[in-house]
């Protein structure tokens, strides 16, 4: 790899600024309901901090406003970061200015300051609106890594403006590295066949990577929510159920290409309906042919579809697995996402997960060891396929 990685570097005694992606799932208690990105990015942690480096953390958490700003402190997140490395981690209360500066000139070889939420700021997500923020944070180090790979493809004050002011040392954490060398690798290269499944909500952020991965696949899989704006492209009924309308002329013309292509669509056959959203809702399972009635809303695949889908997914060498097959946080509609991950978790293949939620469905499986590869970025992950690179590691100092 040609990109420069915190190995390559002399650090001891050095102050090092590292953005990390602990933007963890919070239950509605705001407590951390899965600390995966946390705990995948120790190793880099650990390795600047035993070779005599100080070290600053940077992330954002969720997508705070005025009203949410209290809830998305990384505050718990310091207390918990400090539990698992068992040792105090500093925590600054917000990520500039000169109460921060001080903090950060007082670390000793060894240490460890988190900073709080980088999207209390608005210069974050829109770096034009004041380039001196990505300065500001780059003046409290000497060096600068990355090891968010979940942010990458974000070019954010923290992700990107900010590797100007380290053209030399700009380098990666170990997560990045193996997340970029995985994913390149395996679907660039994929042993054949090679299958995708795709689910969630939000078709309109993931129909691009249909079109990349229509060149690469041997059949989709199409679950969640994302899967009713299918079938209204098809005409069915799809009563109440999330359907991005905008989107349904663009599943058309994919649904088209993948059978001029001759790559087949797995779609559901029968889906989980409930007369409400809620965990408490009444449910029942209705085939496609029967079509949904218009007061109520698919949540989940049904069992004839896990039961087809098992048998299609057997022959699989490589497999990418992409979003929810319906509202897993709710105990009624989590069946058929926590059975995909079973299936998958017993293939003889190459399996790779990405994204929040799929990863979460994974861990509450205790599969994770299962799967050849769990990525820890949904957004990044998908755009690495589908450009194959990101401008978060572009960015990054060459060797
Ligand atoms: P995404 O961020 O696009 O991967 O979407 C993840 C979210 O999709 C999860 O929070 C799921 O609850 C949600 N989801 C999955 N299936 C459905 C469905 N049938 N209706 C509404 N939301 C869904």
């Amino acid at each position: 790899m040609k990109k420069l990685s915190i190995e390559d570097l002399s650090i001891k005694n050095k102050r090092i600024i590292m953005r990390v992606d602990f933007n963890v799932p919070l239950d509605e208690h705001n407590h951390i309901s899965d600390n995966t990105k946390i705990r995948l990015v120790i190793p880099t942690i650990e390795y600047i901090l035993n070779h005599g480096a100080s070290l600053i953390l940077m992330s954002h958490l969720g997508r705070p406003n005025p009203l949410s700003k209290e809830k998305l402190s990384l505050q718990p997140i310091a207390s918990h970061l400090s539990s698992l490395l068992g040792k105090d981690v500093f925590f600054a209360p917000n990520c500039i200015g000169p109460e921060v500066e001080k903090m950060a000139q007082a670390l000793k070889p060894g240490q460890i300051l988190l900073l709080e939420n980088l999207r209390f700021h608005p210069e974050e997500e829109n770096p034009d609106l004041n380039p001196n923020f990505a300065k500001s944070l780059a003046s409290l180090a000497d060096i600068y890594v990355n090891d968010a790979f979940g942010t990458a493809h974000r070019k954010h004050s923290s992700t990107y403006t900010i590797a100007q002011y380290f053209p030399k040392t700009s380098a990666m954490g170990f997560l990045m590295a193996k997340e970029i060398k995985f994913l390149l690798h395996a679907i660039s290269n994929p042993k054949k066949p090679f299958y995708a499944i795709m689910g969630g909500a939000k078709i309109s952020t993931k129909i691009k990577i249909f079109e990349t991965l229509i060149s690469k696949v041997d059949a989709f899989f199409i679950g969640g929510g994302m899967a009713y704006t299918f079938f209204k492209a098809l005409g069915k009924p799809i009563g109440k159920s999330i359907c991005d309308d905008s989107m349904v002329n663009v599943a058309k013309e994919f649904l088209k290409d993948a059978k001029d292509k001759n790559i087949p669509v797995y779609l559901p056959i029968d889906t989980v309906i409930a007369d409400h959203f809620s965990s408490d809702a009444t449910f029942k399972t209705v085939t496609f042919e029967e079509g949904i009635e218009n007061s109520w809303q698919g949540m989940d695949i049904g069992e004839k579809t896990i039961d087809l889908w098992k048998t299609k997914l057997k022959p699989a060498q490589t497999v990418f697995w992409n979003g929810p097959m319906g509202v897993f946080e709710m105990d009624a509609f989590a069946k058929g996402t926590f059975a995909i991950a079973k299936i998958l978790a017993q293939l003889e293949a190459i399996t790779i997960v990405g994204g929040g939620e799929s990863i979460a469905a994974v861990n509450i499986l205790n599969l994770d060891d299962s799967f050849s590869h769990v990525s820890t970025g949904g957004g990044a992950c998908l755009e690495l396929i589908e450009f194959g690179h990101l401008p978060g590691f572009d960015v990054l100092s060459d060797k």
